[in-house]
């Protein structure tokens, strides 16, 4: 999710970063630094990163972005790279287990009562990822609730409904 990322990034210490990655930088002014690009044979730095925003930016190349696109740019997937970015800044992928569930069954009843039968919404545990609940009691069919064929593309998942805090 994007507020995850936003998170993470903020957090990062940006020329920590680029030198755990093995990039020397040198200083150009208060906010800037210049580095050899590591994705061309760059014989004259042509890399620079501004601390303030954390982007960095290849003249040679015009590619730069963010500490995820640097990694990324290595071959390393959106989902890798903002784990590792969570990671370095302390901010662990949460994952669901049985002890975080139990709060959310009062919100999953309450959807029921509310007429709720299913809902795919951006997944708090997952920041990068959706999820999709079903609400189903024992045996009993659900009225308007029609089998999707596998799979279902969703690009828009809708905003939660109030009340849930993901
Ligand atoms: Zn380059």
């Amino acid at each position: 999710m994007r507020e995850y990322r936003d998170m993470a990034l903020e957090r990062l210490d940006v020329e920590r970063f680029f030198a755990g990655q093995g990039i020397q930088l040198k200083r150009l002014n208060e906010q800037e630094y210049r580095f050899r690009c590591p994705f061309h044979d760059d014989q004259e730095a042509s890399a620079n990163v501004n601390l303030k925003t954390g982007l960095w930016y290849c003249h040679t190349e015009n590619i730069g972005g963010t500490a995820i696109d640097f990694l990324m740019r290595q071959g390393v997937s959106y989902r890798e790279a903002l784990a590792r970015v969570g990671e370095m800044v302390g901010l662990p992928v949460p994952t669901p287990g049985r002890a975080t569930w139990p709060p959310f069954q009062d919100v999953g009843e309450q959807l029921w009562r509310e007429g709720w039968r299913g809902l795919v919404a951006p997944s708090a545990a997952r920041p990068i990822g959706t999820t999709l609940c079903l609400f189903w009691q024992g045996e009993q069919e659900i009225d308007g609730a029609e089998p999707q064929p596998p799979p279902r593309r969703i690009d828009e998942p809708p905003a939660p409904p109030r009340g849930m805090t993901t």
